[in-house]
């Protein structure tokens, strides 16, 4: 895990995006999965985008995902993320998902000339405080056999 960066406003669960604030404060990336239709979603919501059915479950996800699309930021919306210099805000579409699920996140340890649309990423973990984390992605290294 990293360091968590002082200062930054941490996630603010409710009853529908509780359980990924959780998960991810574990080390665990898990995704929304409607009971009824079964549909994976994200963000997470109390119903249904498709069916409209209020039956849901948190599904594990192994955290492997691409790069869907990204933009640098080359000044901090916030003084706390001055530290990390220009970042990237970067859209990750998970791998093996019942529906499509993109996640609004940060790719780390890449450099500018190296983040791509659809580069291979897994997920990692940002300390947020109070026993939640933010999943953040770095690219994949190696390729699993
Ligand atoms: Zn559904």
């Amino acid at each position: 895990m990293s360091e968590q960066m002082p200062g930054l406003p941490a996630p603010k669960p409710d009853p529908a995006t509780a359980g990924y604030w959780e998960a991810a404060g574990r080390g665990e990336l898990v995704v929304q999965r409607c009971g009824e239709c079964g549909t994976d979603r994200h963000p997470p919501t109390q119903v249904c985008y498709v069916c409209n059915s209020l039956d849901w479950t948190w599904e594990p996800h192994s955290g492997r995902g691409h790069v869907f699309s990204y933009t640098w930021v080359d000044r901090p919306i916030l003084p706390a993320l001055a530290p990390l210099g220009a970042y990237n805000t970067t859209v990750v579409e998970l791998d093996d998902t019942t529906g499509v699920v993109r996640i609004l996140s940060r790719i780390t340890d890449v450099g500018r000339d190296e983040l791509a649309i659809g580069m291979p990423v897994e997920v990692h973990f940002d300390p947020a405080g109070d026993g939640i984390a933010l999943p953040v992605f770095r690219p994949v290294t190696e390729v699993a056999r």
